[in-house]
């Protein structure tokens, strides 16, 4: 049963019944309506409640339907709507936590809504590229304003009902209740049952709002992506026409979204993210260890930043550092960046402190003893890193997991210096390791199940999304990255500029385009690389420009210019990389050429695209899906492009083939598993 109806006193109440999130299955929905006709019939009944389980009223539509014809097959859900707005009894809605996307609009189709305060309300459908689909944007409008609803729309991000219920003039809820929502409701109900006519949402008009600034800051947020600004229309649909117009228009915007390559890039990315928690060959039911108080070592700008999730999470963290005032250095910035978010009304100070306290300062790494994880953050430099582990090792209690946060070293080589290689992991997180929700989980060729698991465990408990990888070289973001930069220079080397490679690439809508990127995270850890590998091998050829840029002192953000100049942290072109340019296409023959941005941005996705079906195809990632969330979370790969796999599969994976081709000149090679899927007809999986 996914619903069940029970009667007191002259009050029915449904409760929609669906583990674990109640979405609304057909079977949800055909209960629903046989449950209000029920209510309908019977004379000893004057109202209805309709309720959810605790914790959630219903968080929309049923994901396993997606894609099924039970999504759409009747009755439907604006079926099941019009059934309870019509219905000659009043309906009451009494909501105790998520009321989400589908769910939403079912409580906007009731006359009226007791809810508790902590309750979650939202619109979340353009996460997925859509708008919603059952009268939410014109709806929300009706009880909520034109822009709090295009807000809440265009965002995707739940609210409180306690936050919406203190909103001026506000009609979306008619009271909130503390203790047990379904006894307030049914009180309500026996309050209004005689009240007629029964008040309708559909019923009430909306006041025209100014929605032109919301509109301007999509614009420049969305890069393309589509689904904010359609529902923002919707929203100015709901002010200016009658609602049946307004849900004509609704229907048809979602039936053009739904279909949209948009929207399928976003039920993938939805898709691969819960896949990435999945490892094929550990054993399900593999218990990760419990973590109850972490270690970090070194404080510097990971240190810190990894601390930060911790102690968010309310895992006590000791800290430990070389010196004093490095230690001091690295709480100090800790300190800052919560009191930035206690400036911006994102933290409030109490919290700041509570959280300080977690954090326990040490110069002696004898007092990661009590540790259950301890995460090393020291310098990228193997001998340090041996010598670390060789002395943690030595001081860690049994059954602690002993990860390092290293970007290019051989974990199994760190592994190897301790008598537990088993318990050793890559946790690599991204900067600033505090915001960035990536976390590449490295399995070495020891690494015990129970660690892998652990490692992944503790990720997901402090917010991260995380994949596995296997030992190499930038295991799977940072060795694709290497492929993109080498398209970026190789574009340089054609004729084009910073600005309109960037400009390109940020016109498909990555957060950031590779220069602006290399300036912001410093052009001189690439430099040092490449420094590292020209002396390993002489014939390697030289990336001259980049290297010109840093024997010019051009660092980035943190020396005040780079491939860029800057004006605080704006980024104007340089005319001195103009020079630099120009004095490198001189000398090879080469002439300013300007590129189509479609070039440009193929070229350097396909290269993400090639370097990922090699990471593949070396069992470095498990999934193509798993590059994608890497691409998308730790990268800033457009969202609604789905990652440079998912994209390759949706251009057709000879036309990759031939562009490559094309842009390298017929001797080169693509990655052999590309080849062979164009070839075969098949697509990255
Ligand atoms: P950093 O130089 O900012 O910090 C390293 C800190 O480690 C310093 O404060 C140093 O005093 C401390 N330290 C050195 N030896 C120590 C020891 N024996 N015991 C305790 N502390 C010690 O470097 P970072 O950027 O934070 O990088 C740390 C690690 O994280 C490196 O392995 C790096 O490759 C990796 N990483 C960095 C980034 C990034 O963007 N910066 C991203 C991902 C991973």
């Amino acid at each position: 049963m996914s619903t069940s109806y029970g009667v007191d006193g002259r009050v029915a109440v449904i409760r929609i019944d669906n583990p674990p999130v109640n979405g609304l299955s057909h079977a949800t929905r055909e209960g629903i309506v046989r449950d209000v006709q029920r209510a309908l019939d019977d004379a000893e009944v004057d109202a209805v409640v309709l309720t959810g389980r605790p914790g959630f009223f219903s968080a929309g539509a049923d994901i396993t339907e997606f894609g099924t014809p039970k999504a759409g097959a009747d009755p439907n859900l604006p079926t099941v709507i019009a059934t309870i707005e019509n219905a000659a009894k009043p309906v009451v809605a009494a909501i105790d936590g998520a009321a989400l996307g589908g769910g939403l609009e079912l409580a906007l189709s009731t006359h009226y809504r007791v809810a508790t305060a902590k309750s979650k309300i939202g619109l979340p459908e353009v996460n997925l590229g859509i708008v919603p689909g059952a009268g939410g944007t014109q709806r929300l409008p009706r009880v909520l304003g034109a822009r709090l609803a295009a807000e809440i729309m265009t965002s995707g991000t739940p609210r409180s009902a306690g936050e919406l219920a203190a909103v001026e003039g506000q009609r979306l809820f008619d009271r909130i209740a503390d203790g047990d929502v379904v006894a307030a409701a049914a009180q309500f109900a026996t309050e209004v049952a005689a009240v007629r006519p029964l008040p309708r949402v559909r019923d009430l008009t909306v006041d025209a709002e100014d929605l032109e600034p919301l509109r301007r800051q999509l614009i420049r947020r969305s890069r393309g992506f589509r689904a904010p600004l359609e529902a923002l229309s919707l929203v100015e649909t709901a002010v200016s026409a009658p609602i049946d117009e307004g849900l004509a228009a609704e229907r048809a915007t979602f039936a053009s979204l739904v279909a949209s390559d948009q929207s399928a890039a976003l039920r993938h990315a939805f898709f691969a993210e819960r896949a990435a928690r999945k490892i094929p060959d550990v054993p399900a039911g593999t218990a990760a260890r419990p973590v109850e108080r972490v270690g970090v070592i070194g404080a510097g700008t990971m240190g810190g930043g990894i601390a930060m999730n911790f102690l968010n999470a309310g895992i006590p963290v000791t800290i430990v550092e070389t010196a004093q005032d490095a230690l001091d250095r690295g709480l100090r910035v800790v300190r800052k960046n919560y009191q930035i978010q206690v400036d911006r009304g994102k933290l409030a100070g109490s919290d700041l402190e509570r959280r300080m306290d977690l954090l326990t300062p040490s110069l002696d790494l004898a007092d990661l003893a009590e540790c259950d994880l301890v995460i090393e953050a020291v310098f990228e430099d193997m001998d340090v890193k041996r010598s670390v582990f060789a002395r943690v090792d030595g001081v860690a209690k049994a059954g602690a997991v002993l990860a390092t946060n290293t970007s290019t070293l051989d974990v199994d080589e760190i592994a190897a210096v301790t008598k537990r290689p088993a318990d050793v992991v890559g946790m690599h997180f991204f900067s600033p390791a505090n915001v960035m929700k990536l976390l590449e989980v490295v399995r070495g060729a020891q690494t015990a199940d129970d660690v892998l698991v652990t490692a992944m465990a503790v990720g997901q408990r402090v917010g991260k999304t995380c994949v596995v990888a296997r030992v190499c070289d930038g295991f799977i973001g940072n060795r694709m990255l290497a492929s993109y930069r080498d398209a970026a220079y190789d574009l340089l080397r054609r004729g084009a500029t910073p600005a309109e490679i960037d400009g390109a690439v940020e016109g498909f809508g990555f957060a950031m385009g590779p220069f602006r990127m290399g300036d912001l995270a410093g052009n001189d850890i690439g430099w040092a690389i490449r420094k590292r590998r020209y002396a390993e091998d002489p014939s390697l050829p030289r990336d001259e420009i980049a290297d010109a840029l840093c024997e010019a002192g051009r660092f980035g953000q943190k020396t005040g210019a780079g491939w860029y100049d800057y004006e605080g942290r704006n980024a104007v072109p340089s005319p001195v990389v103009d020079d630099l340019l120009a004095d490198y296409w001189r000398r090879h023959g080469v002439s300013r050429t300007t590129f189509d941005p479609e070039e440009i941005v193929q070229r350097l996705v396909f290269a993400l695209t090639d370097a990922g079906a090699r990471v593949l195809e070396e069992g470095v990632a498990l999934r193509a899906s798993d590059i994608d969330v890497v691409y998308l979370f730790g990268y800033g790969f457009p969202r609604h492009e789905g990652g440079p796999m998912h994209y390759a599969n949706r251009v057709g994976l000879p036309a990759v083939v031939e562009a490559l081709r094309r842009f390298h000149g017929d001797g080169w090679q693509p990655a052999p598993l590309l080849e062979r899927l164009a070839r075969e007809g098949g697509r990255f999986v």
